[in-house]
């Protein structure tokens, strides 16, 4: 490799570190974005240039249909399916990776160094299973397949079998490189590994698994640098591998959930029932009643939830907050670190409509204010505030700590009807006698009380 490409691989690399670090803040994020996103194309650039792998015909070809396909999805996702598609994302890169490995079998020579058949061994294994198991994180999410976790018998006994055959399969490949068959075998198992994997989890777990198959497809990605001898897929995917680690990690403990708890737990229903509206009575409030409770309240916690999101409500409730403190109330936002349905979710919403970040809270800094609060506004959220989360041992919410909006001296709750969120539980909430329901879309109703509080 020349010194032209290792040095422009290095400042790729350098740029997907600051890239990674601006992405930590929501004022920084977009800048850090781009900077990445210079750094790949840098580093595609160079490893078109200097490597002269395939002809160009082959690479423009591959890049217009994948750049096509890439751009179409990106602009035509709705917001609600951004879970699935990041799903699938993941799927790809581990797919990808799987594959060049595979691909560079048929160059080995006849006695590869070591270092290289172990790393295209578990290029080809971590690949396909992230492959696989995204494929159904995905199917899940949209439906395709059940939600709910399944657990065959003896499930992870499967598993651990499984995993010891992969290991000899690893090593009489490694022994004699001639034997496909070790390797396809390798991909057989990592195939149902993969389903494995990612079939007993279900409810609000699945952002967690997401986040950890988003891991798995950086791990693969740096297995394949190893084997192409390629220094930035080596430390862009360990980048990738690190950052996703970190991520579950940060979703796990928002959840108070350990990661082998969220792996062999199996729990979450298929976001179903669980709506029980008629068992007990809500206190409905009309706009204008709801307007004039607002116009009292002197302070007030704004909630906002993946509800928020799907109704694009972003902009209007920005204006009500205004509207609100010039009144002279006191505004804040609390944010859930897993409202809504991706890291960040809320911030890059509520960023999106130019709410001040010193008007943000995370959940830690704001939960003890709740009980000195007027009016807890919640928008379009519900697990984010299911008390079950602190007391049904049998929830699927169990110990996930939540926004203290019970404490609140009045509660209002801005949705469409009584149905459960993400985990398909029934809120308690709803049913307390200082909570006022107010029922509809989430742009439509605070457009209404925005219009009443001027009018
Ligand atoms: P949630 O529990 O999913 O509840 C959202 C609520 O929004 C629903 O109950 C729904 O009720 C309401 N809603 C939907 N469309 C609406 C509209 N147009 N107008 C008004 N309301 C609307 O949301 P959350 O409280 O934000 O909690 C997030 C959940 O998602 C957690 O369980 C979390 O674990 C999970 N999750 C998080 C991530 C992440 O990384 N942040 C990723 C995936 C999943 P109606 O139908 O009655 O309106």
């Amino acid at each position: 490799m020349s010194v032209l490409t290792n040095v422009v691989y290095l400042v790729a690399a350098s740029l997907f570190i600051f890239g990674l670090k601006l992405l930590s803040h929501p004022r920084t994020a977009r800048r850090g974005n781009f900077l990445a996103m210079l750094g790949m194309l840098l580093a595609i650039i160079m490893t078109l240039v200097g490597q002269k792998i395939l002809d160009f015909t082959f690479i423009i070809v591959g890049l217009v249909i994948g750049a096509g396909i890439g751009a179409y999805a990106a602009k035509t996702v709705q917001m609600t399916a951004m879970p699935q598609m990041v799903a699938l994302f993941n799927g790809f890169g581990g797919a990808a990776s799987a594959l060049v490995a595979y691909a560079e079998y048929f160059r080995l020579p006849e006695h590869p160094e070591l270092d290289i058949t172990v790393t295209l061994i578990l290029s080809v294994l971590v690949g396909t299973v992230t492959w696989w198991g995204s494929l159904v994180a995905f199917m899940k999410l949209q439906g395709i397949m059940r939600g709910a976790p399944i657990l065959l018998p003896l499930h992870q006994v499967w598993n651990v079998l499984m995993l010891i055959v992969v290991v000899i399969l690893g090593f009489l490949f490694a022994a004699d490189v001639s034997q496909q068959s070790y390797l396809l075998g390798i991909v057989g198992l990592a195939t149902i590994l993969g389903f494995m994997l990612v079939i007993p989890i279900g409810g609000a777990d699945m952002p967690v698994v997401i986040s950890l198959l988003n891991s798995y497809s950086g791990v693969a990605a740096a297995m394949t640098g190893f084997v192409l001898s390629n220094n930035v897929l080596i430390i862009s995917g360990a980048l990738v591998g690190a950052s996703g680690l970190i991520l579950t990690n940060i979703m796990c403990k928002a959840m108070n959930r350990s990661l082998a708890n969220v792996l062999f737990g199996a729990v979450g229903t298929d976001g179903g029932g669980g709506a029980a509206g008629d068992r007990k009575s809500v206190t409905e409030y009309s706009i204008e009643d709801a307007a004039m409770v607002l116009e009292s309240a002197q302070s007030i916690i704004i909630v906002p939830g993946y509800g928020l999101a799907v109704a694009q409500a972003q902009h209007v409730l920005h204006e009500l907050a205004s509207v609100l403190m010039e009144r002279g109330a006191t505004v804040r936002y609390a944010i859930h670190p897993v409202a809504g349905r991706m890291p960040g979710h809320m911030n890059v919403l509520l960023a999106e409509a130019n709410v001040p970040y010193d008007m943000l809270y995370e959940m830690d800094d704001i939960n003890e204010d709740f009980k000195n609060t007027d009016l807890a506004l919640v928008i379009g959220a519900n697990d984010v505030i299911n008390p079950a989360a602190r007391t049904q041992k049998d929830s699927p919410l169990y110990g996930m700590p939540i926004l203290n909006v019970d404490q609140a001296r009045s509660i209002m709750i801005i949705k469409r009807s009584l149905s459960p969120g993400f985990a398909g539980v029934d809120n308690e909430l709803f049913y307390d006698p200082k909570t006022m329901m107010v029922f509809g879309d989430a742009k439509k109703v605070v457009t209404e009380l925005l219009r009443e509080l001027k009018g």
